[in-house]
Parts: structure tokens; sequence; C-alpha cells
């Protein structure tokens, strides 16, 4: 289903079929020996059909895995309302005669016309929240709490058509099963659901994992382009993060497993989406396979969020960002979360890339500072020496510094950008007398790749532990083993897979959550062997002193033992 527009367009069209056929009829006269009461059961049941269709979308969604289908759900439940005005409109203008009072009165004599209107009456607050720019101000899990009335709006629709007629006619029987087929199906998946759709309390510390469409592809540099996710359903992120944080994307290239780490650009205002901002490196594995092979709709795993580079508006009245290169990503997040929620406070942008055309976000950057008259933007450019610039050149120095943000070192500052401009602007920043708790940086520390490089070489991200009382035993190198010291079981190791995987396969269940070394779910302790770890973002320096790996990312090729 290439053309979602235009799928939208017939089921707009289709809905509203129905009303013009019943209003020529009425027109012409052609409704039968008593008009009013046809139109009333007409659109009654139009309400009622609309109901079930939009209840119907989301299992046929699951059943079929036709995700498209959701761009249905919302015109169907807003023609169920629409239908259900209708349906009253017409008993209060024509059978009642626009009186309120005798509408009251037939309210409390025929009990399933109190039904009735509590039933419309619930749709309301569904109407008015149906909109994007209402998810994003109720936030996911709030919303979709909100919306599960449809189903008691269902019920009571029901439980009205049935009340309203002595006897059982047919149509009452096939929506009481659709109904009820709804309904045991709803039950069904809520208690088989494994993860439960977080708190809003909760989302902050909770990471998620699972499947995001790439909604849209958009070029913003020659070699840097940005990514946007949704859910697969459009339903809004099922996680919520803080601006500067990052996900980590899961893929599988040329049959590998493979995992990067790329921050989240967007705000966290959007709660329908998120964007990463990537920029293709000579070679890169991950960042090529994007930008040559990634297309919109397509899904990729995900886990979200992580990272400690955040920044609490409330504890500070300035901010300094500085940037260099595709750093620029969670200072962007940063920045569009504090513009977008008017922050009140100084906001000092300093960027730095090499020529006018690497310039990332540079028409949403002066579109912001036009916006938002407390944020100033200063761009500096290495190598502009052959382009039209007439702007400030060269790397970011003392008197640059000094000259665009007064009082430096009053301000929280947040840097983010290559080592080559990192290191040197920190060490200014120290100079200048920014004391170093003020000062946060992110490097971009390229993965390991640990396919690449021979396993049993010292890399960074290799932890080794001497043998001792607990290694295993047998060869080494024919038939290397995991020993998991609690559970007494030792089992074939295979290189191909992390100790996770191995284990699950074996029947041994431990702990986890992302699977992509972010969430620290996994963590153990190595008591005996040597691991590599392509993302180990989730340990910390006493972690790392105490032997302590992600299991999800550990893989070895000589025997190991685990506290496990
Ligand atoms: C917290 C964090 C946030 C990040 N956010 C972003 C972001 O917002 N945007 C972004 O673009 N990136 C970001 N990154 C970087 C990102 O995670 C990747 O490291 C980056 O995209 C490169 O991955 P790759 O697979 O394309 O390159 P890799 O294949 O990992 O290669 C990285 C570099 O090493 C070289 N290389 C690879 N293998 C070898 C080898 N065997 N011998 C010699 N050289 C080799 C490559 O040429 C390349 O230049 C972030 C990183 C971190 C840690």
């Amino acid at each position: 289903m290439k053309d979602i527009r235009f799928a939208k367009f017939l089921v707009f069209v289709n809905g509203g079929v129905p009303l013009v056929l019943l209003t020529w009829d009425a027109y012409n006269n052609q409704l039968g020996a008593n008009p009013v009461n046809f139109a009333i059961l007409t659109t009654g049941m139009l309400t009622l059909v609309f109901l079930m269709l939009t209840l119907l979308v989301t299992p046929i969604r699951k059943l079929t895995g036709w995700n498209w289908l959701i761009f249905s759900r919302r015109t169907f439940g807003l023609y169920a309302f629409f239908y259900g005005c209708t349906h009253f409109l017409i008993f209060f203008v024509f059978d009642r005669s626009l009186s309120v009072s005798s509408t009251l009165h037939e309210m409390l004599v025929r009990k399933y016309l109190l039904v009735g209107i509590t039933a419309l009456l619930l749709m309301v607050p569904l109407a008015v929240t149906s909109t994007n720019a209402m998810i994003k101000r109720l936030g996911g899990p709030r919303w979709r709490m909100l919306h599960r009335l449809v189903y008691v709006t269902a019920i009571l629709g029901v439980i009205h058509y049935f009340m309203e007629t002595k006897v059982v006619v047919p149509l009452q029987l096939v929506f009481a099963t659709v109904l009820g087929i709804l309904l045991i199906y709803r039950l069904f998946t809520i208690k088989r659901s494994p993860k439960p759709a977080p708190s809003p309390a909760s989302t902050k510390s909770k990471i998620w994992s699972g499947a995001l469409k790439v909604a849209s592809i958009k070029e913003e540099t020659p070699d840097v382009r940005t990514f946007r996710f949704t859910t697969p359903d459009g339903q809004p992120l099922p996680f919520k993060h803080e601006p500067g944080q990052y996900l980590v994307l899961s893929l599988l290239i040329d049959g590998k497993k493979v995992n990067r780490t790329y921050t989240i650009a967007s705000s966290p205002s959007q709660a329908t989406y998120c964007e990463i901002t990537v920029k293709r490196e000579e070679n890169g594995q991950v960042s090529g396979h994007l930008h040559t092979a990634l297309r919109e709709g397509d899904e990729v795993k995900v886990s979200a969020p992580a990272g400690r580079f955040t920044f609490n508006s409330k504890e500070a009245n300035s901010i300094v960002l500085i940037a260099g290169g595709v750093g620029v990503t969670p200072l962007m997040s940063i920045l569009r979360h504090l513009t977008d929620s008017r922050w009140h406070g100084d906001i000092h942008f300093i960027y730095t890339a090499k020529t006018p055309d690497d310039i990332i976000f540079h028409r949403e950057l002066h579109d912001l500072q036009k916006s938002h008259p407390k944020l100033r933007l200063h761009l500096t450019l290495t190598r502009a020496d052959n382009h039209s610039w007439s702007g400030r050149k060269g790397r970011i120095t003392r008197e640059l510094l000094n000259e665009v943000v007064p009082d430096l070192a009053r301000h929280p500052i947040y840097v983010c950008g290559p080592a080559s401009m990192m290191e040197p602007t920190i060490q200014l920043l120290r100079e200048l007398g920014v004391p170093s708790e003020q000062i946060k940086s992110e490097e971009f520390i390229a993965a390991k790749r640990a396919e690449l490089a021979p396993l049993n070489v010292a890399m960074s991200a290799t932890v080794a532990v001497g043998s001792n009382a607990f290694a295993s035993s047998g060869d080494d190198s024919d038939n290397p083993t995991l020993t998991l010291r609690k559970s007494g079981k030792t089992i074939p190791l295979d290189s191909e897979k992390n100790l996770l995987e191995i284990a699950e396969e074996a029947g041994i269940n431990l702990d986890f959550e992302c699977r992509s070394g972010i969430c620290g779910r996994c963590k153990v302790k190595l008591l005996a062997g040597q691991v590599t770890m392509e993302v180990e973002d989730a340990l910390d320096d006493t972690d790392r002193s105490n032997n302590v790996i992600l299991c999800c990312q550990a893989k070895a090729t000589e025997n190991v033992t685990l506290d496990a």
C-alpha cells in the first residue's frame, strides 16, 4: 500500500456515502412510513459499524502484519462520532422538536436513551484528542489510556441497540458477536503482552527495544542525512528521552548483526517521531549502509534511550553549546527542546564546520535565531577560503569564546564534536577559568569492529580475567566453553554469538532487556576468560574495574566463566 494518501481519501469519501444516500432519500421522501425513525435507526447503525471498524483495525493489523491499515483508524473513529452526533441530532430536532425538556424527560423514561447519550459523550474526548497535536500534548501512554474508552463506548452502543427493541433482531446479534470477539482478543493480548507500555513515570529510565519504521530520509549536507523514525502503526513513540540522549540501532548487514549508537537529534517534545542525523563515514559500515541501503518504509531494531549528556533546563539560566561537525546532533536536540519550550534562559550556540555546504541544520538554525531572541548563533568555518562565506572563519579560539560569550565561566558548557576540535576547546575553556564540573562533553567514539579485529588481541573493549578457580577444564582452542558458576552448567561456546544467546540456546535464562549494551540489565561478573564487546555503554568505571561485562554484547573464543 504505497499511496496511503489516496487510501485515506477513499476511506474519507466512502464514509460519507451513507449520509449522502440518506439525505437524498429523505429529500425524495423515500424513507418509508416513518422517515424520522428510519433516519435515527440508520445513523445509529452506522455509528456502531464505524465503531466496530475502528476497533477492528488493530487486531487485523497485528494478525496480518498490514501495518499501513492504521491510517484508517482515526477516520473510522471520527465517522463513528459524526454518525453518533447525527443520530442524536435527528432525534433532538425531528423527534423532540428541539425541546430540551422533552429530550431530558424522554431520556429519564426510556433508559436506553441514557445509555446512548453516555456512549456519545464518552466519544467527545476521543474525538477532541484525535489530532497529532493532542497525541503530542498528552504523551503516548496517557493518550493510549484515554482512548481505551472506545471499548466502553462500543459496549454501551451495543447495549443501547439491544434495549431499544423488544425482540432481538439478527443485526443486534452480529454487533454483539463482533464486539465479543474484539473484547476477548483485547483481553487475550493484554494478558499475553510481555512488556506493558511503560507508565509516564517509568519511561524516563526504562529502556525500550523494538522496531521503528523509517518515515522519511532527508539530505542535510552532501554526506549527512536525517532519518525520521516512527512506530510502524503510527502510534506515539513507546519511550521518552531527554534532549541529548541517544539510541542504539541494531542492523543485520551482510548476515552479521551490528549495533551503532546515534544521538536522537529531534526534540523530546515530538511524541510521534524521533530523528537521527548521520554522517557517512569513509568506509563506515553502518553509516554507509544507512545512507545507501535504508529506504523509507523499512523497519529497524532500536533500543532507546540512553546517555547522560543531557541538560536540565530547570537548574540553569543560560547555556553554552559548542558543536563541531556532526557533533551538532545532541546540541541540536537540546536547542530544539529549549526553543520548543520557550525556555527563559540565554542560549549561546557556537558551531564550527568545514565549509558552508557542511553546516548541518543551517536553515533551521537561522530560523530559530530569528524567532528566539535569547538564542545567539555563532558559526565559524575552518575551510571557507574557496567558498562565498562572509561569516566568521577559523577554529574556535580563546578570542572567539571571550568575544561571543560574556562571563564564560558562569555558564554550563556542552561540547560535542570530533576529538580534534573537542580536546583543544575543552583545554581552552579550562584556561579561561571554566570549572571542570561546568563542562560536559560527549565524544562519538566509533564502535569497535570486533569482527575485523583478532579477538584475542587486547582492544579497549576487551575484558580479560586470568584463569582462576572457576576456570573450566578442556582445551581452550578446540572446544571452548562457557561456564555459569551459579547454574553449575558448562556449555560449548560459539564465537559468532554473544554469551546471552549461547546461554538462551542452552535453555539457561539470563537477565536482559535492551540486548544492545545500553541498559545494563544483563551485567554479570566475568570470573575467568576474555571477552570482546561491541557496545559497552552501560558499564561505568566501577563495573570495568570489577570485571563486570554485558552478556548481550560479550563474545568469546576461549573458555569463559560467568558469575551467573
Ligand atoms: C554517544 C554517541 C552518539 C553518536 N551520535 C552520532 C550521530 O548523531 N551522528 C553520527 O553520524 N554518528 C554518531 N555517532 C557515531 C556512530 O555511532 C558511528 O560510530 C559512526 O556512524 C561510524 O560508524 P560506521 O559503522 O559507519 O563506521 P565503522 O565501520 O565503525 O568505522 C568507523 C571508522 O573507522 C574506520 N574503520 C573501520 N574499520 C576499520 C579497520 N578495520 N581498519 C581501519 N579503519 C577502520 C572507518 O573508515 C571509519 O572511518 C555517535 C557515537 C556515540 C558513541
